[in-house]
């Protein structure tokens, strides 16, 4: 591990200030907060990351769990997962987050892992965590690895010839499915971006993950207020029960009227380099009858431009019977 200045910020506009003086927030900032640092940590012992400032922002207040006069809830960016899948609000009424959270990790990291921290989370491509490696991602130009090597955990949408790493998040699938925003304080002063505009595809610059500026703290995530009548939830599939990442996992949010769907948000993971929503599966449901028919229907729009790999190839049929069996398991005594 590269020598570094380890520094506290008393304020957000503090952390903020020492932050915008790194060239880039995205990979290869030279300027990092530290929150719960369970991805950062390993990743600068791997001398992946190398920053030479590191802010530790865990004394803001950005903890709390509010809920707003519009009947939504705010979440702060250094919120613990733990506290936020077991937060009764959180439970009853974004049942999809609460186990999304939930299935990921372990309870030691969750009770560490921060909201803001889970966003930004990494992918866990063997290439880009192994710097003996090509990884355009890591070192843009350098070529990518994965691409005829070990891929079977990676991306099969929204890859590109540049890169195909998977985000590997499960809360982030549950945020994109919920419609989320992302509230962020930067250098140029405070704003909110929705979560389907967070995350940027690979494309040639697989680099730049997301729309953060450098300097930007991420100091909330925002939720609409529920809907009634709504149901959510999460399935999650993987090669183990516990401390794994998805192979594939869906998250619903919908509401049935009548054996009808009225309206639904379809997110997936462990497919995409991106958290994956899937408005083509939403476009497919929205007024169709609740039916294994229309359910595989969807779940084919889903996939239909999925660009699998050498090793990945058994995602398509994975995720497309993930999303069905989520479906069939949100509308089960709709
Ligand atoms: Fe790097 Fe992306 Fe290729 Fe993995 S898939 S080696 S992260 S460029």
């Amino acid at each position: 591990m590269d020598a570094f200045r380890y520094t506290s910020a008393q304020s957000s506009s503090e952390a903020v200030e020492i932050a915008a003086k790194s060239a880039t927030a995205q990979v290869g900032a030279t300027t990092r907060f530290i929150a719960g640092g369970t991805n950062l940590v390993d990743l600068m012992k791997l001398n992946v990351e190398r920053p030479q400032v590191v802010v530790d922002i865990n004394g803001l207040s950005l903890d709390k769990i509010e809920r707003l006069p519009n009947g939504g809830l705010r979440i702060g960016g250094l919120v613990r997962n733990s506290d936020l899948a077991h937060d009764p609000t959180v439970m009853r009424d974004y049942a999809v987050l609460s186990q999304a959270l939930l299935s990921g990790a372990s309870p030691q990291l969750r009770n560490m892992a921060t909201t803001g921290g889970n966003l930004l989370q990494k992918t866990r491509c063997v290439y880009f965590r192994d710097t003996a490696h090509a990884c355009n991602k890591r070192e843009p130009g350098t070529g990518c690895s994965a691409m005829e090597g070990h891929n079977r955990m990676l991306a099969i949408l929204g890859t590109s010839e540049d890169c195909i790493a998977s985000n590997p998040s499960d809360m982030n699938v549950a945020l994109t499915a919920l419609e989320a925003t992302i509230d962020i304080q930067g250098s140029k002063g405070e704003r909110s971006v929705p979560i389907h505009e967070f995350y940027l595809l690979p494309g040639k610059t697989p680099n730049r993950e997301t729309v953060l500026e450098p300097g930007d703290l991420i100091t909330s995530v925002t939720l609409a207020a529920p809907v009634a009548g709504t149901r959510s939830l999460y399935l999650k599939l993987r090669d183990r029960a516990a401390y794994e990442f998805a192979l594939a996992s869906a998250a619903i949010v919908m509401s049935v009227e009548d054996s009808r769907v009225r309206r639904v948000r379809v997110a997936l993971g462990g497919v995409g380099t991106r958290p994956w929503r899937s408005v083509e599966a939403e476009r497919a449901l929205e007024g169709k009858d609740v039916s294994a028919a229309n359910f595989r229907h969807a779940a084919e729009a889903a996939l239909k431009d999925a660009h699998p790999r050498s090793e990945n190839g058994f995602k398509v049929e994975l995720a497309k019977r993930c999303l069905v069996r989520a479906l069939t398991m949100a509308t089960t005594n709709a």
